[in-house]
């Protein structure tokens, strides 16, 4: 992206505003521990290569996370100058600061070790690139024929701009890299060869939708919140009728729920517990009401029927909440509570799981629906680590790069 000369002289003015502070709570805020005021520092002296270099070394993803990370809830949240509500625009100073890197003149001494690493989302591709920045060879099985995981599949598209992912993954691929697509773990490649043929091996395979089993999910229109985020993502989506309901509660339900607004005349989202038991961000509730989401709280889907008209409805019932053993509130049906919503299309975003059946089939210990994890990061098959949201159950992008970085460090102390 170019920048005018106004924009130039705006960010230079943004990057003196910085107070350098000494004990720089932005990096306590950023999970890929970036030295944001050495990188504002370097904007700030007209040394824009310098920048890029900075955020790069702690973020090969850093144009991505430029564009989507939480940063009020990070970086930008924990700057000092918050407190008087005029935080550093930490977000616009690393967009600017990444389209200045140079390809890496630095030779690379290749050692001749080798990784093998599944899954091609943001955990998959930071490894590789904290690991052949050392020597390593990343050899990336990738199921699918595309990269960057949810990045390139049921991210909404408005969210991250043309160019963000291309620019970081071209200087990743750049590296000491083999892509192989079209490899699922499992079906086309096996873990044994993998651990055999390489150092270590690296799994970050991401989770996907959690289904639930109720009466009625098998009718037409009915998705899971993976499938309809993808139809959603085309410039003409699916259509799924004028009445759209979203069961859910989590950012992917709003997700899905601002997405149907793209075709839908009416979204009703439903979630089990009250508001504020909600896991959505409070800034995409908000973003969620103010497109005109209709928030609905304490009930529970039932059924789903669809009559001879072809109407669909769903059949509700109310909750209160009670208190669990550890103290934490649970929706418990009240009798004779039943209700039904006639609509024309139901997204179903309750949750993410890892492939339970995969890590089942190769032998992997599970706790809950994720696979088991040593402090090391090690899973309970030897020299196979885990990386990204199959470690923490579904987090940001950002936190991959951070367990990215973490396990390319482990691994680069053994070998
Ligand atoms: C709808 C939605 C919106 C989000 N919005 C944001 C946001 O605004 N900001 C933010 O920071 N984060 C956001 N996130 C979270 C973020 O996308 C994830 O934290 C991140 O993608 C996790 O990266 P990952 O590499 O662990 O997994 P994934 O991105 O899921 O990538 C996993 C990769 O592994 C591949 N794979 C899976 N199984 C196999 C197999 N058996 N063999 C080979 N390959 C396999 C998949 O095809 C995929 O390419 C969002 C997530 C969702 C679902
Ligand atoms: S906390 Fe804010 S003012 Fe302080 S160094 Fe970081 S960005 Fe600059």
């Amino acid at each position: 992206m170019k920048y005018t000369e106004k924009e130039r002289t705006n960010i230079r003015f943004e990057a003196g505003r910085c107070l350098y502070c000494y004990d720089a709570p932005c990096i306590k805020g950023c999970p890929a521990n970036i030295d944001i005021p050495e990188f504002i520092k370097a904007i700030r002296e007209l040394h824009d290569t310098r920048a890029a270099r900075i955020v790069y070394d702690d973020n090969p993803l850093g144009a991505i996370c430029a564009e989507i990370c939480p940063s009020d809830e990070l970086c930008r949240g924990k700057c000092t100058l918050a407190k008087q509500g005029k935080p550093i625009n930490i977000p616009l100073l690393q967009h600017y600061a990444v389209q200045n890197i140079l390809p890496d003149e630095d030779p690379i001494h290749y050692t001749g070790k080798k990784v093998a690493i599944i899954g091609a989302g943001p955990g998959g591709m930071a490894a590789a690139a904290f690991l052949s920045r050392h020597g390593i060879l990343a050899r990336i099985y990738e199921q699918s024929k595309k990269l960057g995981g949810v990045l390139n599949s049921t991210l909404p598209t408005e969210r991250i701009p043309d160019g963000s992912i291309e620019m970081d993954f071209k200087r990743i691929l750049s590296m000491n890299i083999e892509i192989h697509y079209n490899k699922t773990l499992g079906k086309n490649v096996h873990l044994k060869d993998l651990v055999k043929g390489n150092d270590a091996v690296i799994i970050a395979t991401g989770l996907r939708s959690k289904k639930i089993d109720i009466k009625g999910s098998g009718h037409s229109n009915v998705f899971f919140a993976d499938d309809f985020l993808k139809l959603a993502r085309p410039a003409k989506p699916k259509k799924l009728g004028g009445h759209v309901i979203v069961i859910g509660g989590g950012d992917v339900a709003m997700d899905c729920a601002t997405q149907a607004l793209k075709t839908a005349r009416r979204v009703s989202l439903y979630y089990r517990r009250g508001r504020n038991e909600m896991p959505a961000s409070h800034e995409e509730i908000q973003r969620a009401e103010e497109h005109g989401v209709s928030l609905n709280y304490l009930c529970s889907p039932v059924q789903i029927n669809r009559n001879n008209s072809g109407d669909l409805f769903l059949e509700f019932i109310e909750n209160t909440l009670v208190e669990d053993k550890r103290g934490r509130p649970k929706p418990v049906a009240i009798k004779n509570t039943g209700f039904k919503v006639k609509c024309d299309g139901i997204v179903f975003a309750v949750g993410q799981t890892a492939d339970e059946q995969l890590f089942r089939d190769l032998g992997f210990a599970l706790d809950g629906n994720l696979p088991e994890i040593g402090d090391d990061y090690q899973s309970s098959v030897d020299n196979v680590y885990l990386v990204g949201d199959i470690v923490n159950g579904g987090g940001t992008v950002v936190e991959a790069v951070k367990l990215a970085k973490e396990v390319a460090n482990l691994i680069l102390e053994e070998l």
